[in-house]
Formats: C-alpha cells, structure tokens, sequence
C-alpha cells in the first residue's frame, strides 16, 4: 500500500505536551484550502512520490532509538484511512505516541479504525481570523483531543504544557477569541 509522501523530521514542538522527542511524516493531498496553510506545497498529492508505506515504516524503525512519538501531519494523513490505519497500529506495536494533525474535526475521525490507535489529535482547519501567534493551537478553533482510559476528551489548551509561558495579553485575546467563536 502506498501513499503520495513527502518525508520525515525529527521534531520537539509538534508534541504539544512537550514529552516526546518525534518524527513528523509529512503525507501530500489536502483539499481545505486554509488560507496562510503552513505547507501549502503539501495539498496537491501530485506534488509528491507515492511511497510504500513498508518503506516509511522501516525508515520509522531505523530512528526507533531517537524517537518517542509520531506525528502524522502533511497535507493530512485522513484523507488516507488504510494508510493511517496501517501506519498507525505498526506505530502503537512499536510503543510509540501517536499524534495526529487532521483539518477535519475530530466529530467526523471518530468513526475510523485508525482512532485506535491515535493518543492526540488536533483538529479542525486553519482560520487565520483565529490565530494567535505563539498560541497553540495555530487558530483557536482547533481542538485537541487527548486519549485517557481509552476515551478521547477534550483538553484545555492552556493547560498544556506548550503554552504554560504565554504572556497574560495572550491569555486575553485567547478568550476574546473564543468569545467571538461563540457567536
Ligand atoms: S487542513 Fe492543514 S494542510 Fe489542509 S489546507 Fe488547512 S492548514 Fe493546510
């Protein structure tokens, strides 16, 4: 099984709980279109080389000895649900944490296999209205979804370790903003 691939990083910030050292995959195919996307190369799966997911999986056990997570970001892995699926269980074998950044919400992921094998999600499109530089997440309609005894529930964002150094003007336009989400 393949997958329109445009690599790996090892990362530290793409944990928002700031507790494992990661290696993001980078997928290629996204249609959301976000204004100001991070990797707007990464919508079109033509831009990339299909890549067996065999491959990937053996350049993740090659870093075995680095790494401590996943981070499933692009483009979005769940646009691909066999491929994240398969991914994602031969990554839980391998006792690793499992992140993944998807612009559906979290409502529509859940009825997918590959959820069981996911610890965090973040979810929702880029909305540029709702962004706060140094915030996390990117725009404040995004959700994270932690798993804790084998349910997913929402977590606060300020409660995450990510943000525990933001400034009190931060604090305020994030409720400010959310505020406005409200409306
Ligand atoms: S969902 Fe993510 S990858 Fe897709 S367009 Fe939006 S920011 Fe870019």
């Amino acid at each position: 099984m393949k997958i329109p691939f445009a690599g790996f990083e090892i990362t530290f910030q793409d944990d928002p709980e700031l507790e494992s050292i990661g290696l993001s995959l980078f997928c290629c195919g996204c249609k959301k279109n976000c204004l100001f996307c991070q990797n707007p190369e990464l919508q079109n799966p033509k831009n990339c080389p299909l890549v067996d997911l065999n491959y990937i999986l053996e350049e993740i056990k090659n870093r075995l000895n680095l790494i401590d997570s996943i981070i499933f970001l692009g483009g979005d892995f769940a646009y691909y649900p066999r491929q994240l699926y398969y991914l994602a269980k031969k990554c839980k074998e391998l006792n690793l944490k499992n992140i993944l950044y998807t612009g559906f919400t979290f409502n529509y992921i859940k009825k997918f296999k590959y959820i069981n094998y996911l610890d965090l999600i973040i979810d929702g499109k880029f909305l540029i209205n709702y962004h706060i530089p140094g915030f996390f997440p990117a725009s404040i309609n995004q959700k994270i979804w932690k798993k804790i005894n084998n349910e997913f529930v929402e977590v606060n964002p300020l409660n995450l370790p990510i943000n525990q150094n933001i400034s009190d003007d931060l604090i305020k336009k994030y409720f400010q903003l959310k505020g406005e989400l409200k409306c």
